[in-house]
């Protein structure tokens, strides 16, 4: 069917096998991946992502939301997911406990023993597993490092304790993508991958001990609506933010902030691909459409394809979350409800 849309993100199926591949190459024998696919797949659609997961052997998920654990459900997802943030929900459920060892976000605390143990004898919840997350896996400073170090020395400590009274401690997991990346002799029974699976990394600064051959699963396209001339001197869009000094071809895009393309990209010089040629985003990015400099983009016409984000070096998701001063996680997890996946 011919697409007709105004905006759209397309995801390559292939890519994310490649790089479930790639990781399961870092993955310590018996460990298994819990695919990470909370904010609709970090905006590539979680239905998708995970219907292809399934399809080459991938029975665990984790999700933020007991929505987004529906939505899988609903489209027939089979194997086990986990909610891993803030949730409510009735009794005799399946539950794998969160052990704070230095994030300091959720958990109990590694110190609470009694605590820990005292939930697993709990009548109404089943605890089928148990985990931790580090929050500095993505530095190799020293004291970053030691600290990773006595994140991880805490939670085989709790295991202990609890294994230690004659309890099975369940389905163990500490990893995310950074987590196996810098620490994969960490021996467990999941690594919780999110962003490496989507073929990016967080950010270009991050400390990377194994670089993995990783392919970007998303691209963000749009189509060119407009083109117009425009006199030396005249303003382009809200604000008079942008002034050109020559003649210049410029073109309106039916894609803007509303979208997820991040508004701060105005005037940075930020670029996006048509048929394969580069051209800048110039004046403020709008809700719904931005403009760009067509002025050396050769054959280019209303209708044709706007690239925005991909495969090619200069609109990588790592690029474009740089310019925006973010990683790729927000860039890519806030593409827009009404863009359509394919
Ligand atoms: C989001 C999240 C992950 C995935 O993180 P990535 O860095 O994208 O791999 C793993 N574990 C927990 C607890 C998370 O919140």
């Amino acid at each position: 069917m011919l697409n007709k849309d105004r905006a759209w993100v397309e995801v390559n199926l292939e890519n994310l096998e490649h790089n479930i591949n790639e990781i399961k190459k870092l993955m310590q024998a018996g460990s298994e991946i819990m695919a990470v696919v909370k904010a609709n797949a970090y905006g590539h659609g979680s239905v998708i992502i995970a219907k292809k997961l399934n399809e080459i052997g991938i029975y665990n998920f984790a999700v933020a939301t007991l929505s987004e654990g529906i939505e899988l459900r609903e489209n027939n997802i089979t194997g086990d997911i986990l909610i891993l943030g803030y949730n409510t929900m009735g009794h005799n459920v399946g539950v794998h406990v969160a052990i704070n060892t230095g994030m300091n976000r959720i958990g109990e605390d590694f110190s609470n023993i009694d605590k820990i143990i005292e939930m697993y004898k709990m009548k109404n919840l089943y605890v089928e597993g148990i985990f931790t997350h580090l929050c500095v896996a993505d530095s190799n400073l020293d004291d970053n490092i030691l600290f990773t170090k006595g994140q991880i020395q805490k939670f085989y400590y709790v295991i202990k304790q609890i294994e230690e009274v004659g309890i099975d401690a369940g389905k163990k997991h500490i990893q995310s993508s950074y987590g196996l990346l810098n620490y994969p002799e960490i021996k467990c029974d999941y690594v919780r991958t999110g962003i490496i699976m989507y073929g990016v990394y967080s950010s270009k600064k991050d400390y990377i001990k194994t670089k993995l051959d990783l392919k970007p699963v998303l691209s963000l396209k749009a189509r060119i609506t407009t083109i117009r001339e425009i006199k030396d001197g005249a303003s382009i869009s809200y604000g008079r933010t942008f002034k050109s000094n020559s003649k210049m071809k410029i073109a309106s895009v039916s894609i803007g902030y509303a979208d997820g393309y991040p508004r701060n990209l105005s005037n940075k010089n930020a670029e996006v691909l048509v048929n394969g040629q580069k051209a800048r985003i110039i004046g403020r990015i709008c809700m719904d459409q931005l403009i760009i400099d067509i002025s050396n983009v050769e054959k280019v016409e209303v209708g044709d394809i706007v690239e925005l984000i991909g495969e090619e070096e200069e609109i990588s998701a790592e690029n474009v979350a740089e310019k925006s001063g973010t990683i790729t996680n927000e860039l890519l997890s806030r593409l827009g409800a009404r863009i359509k996946r394919c």
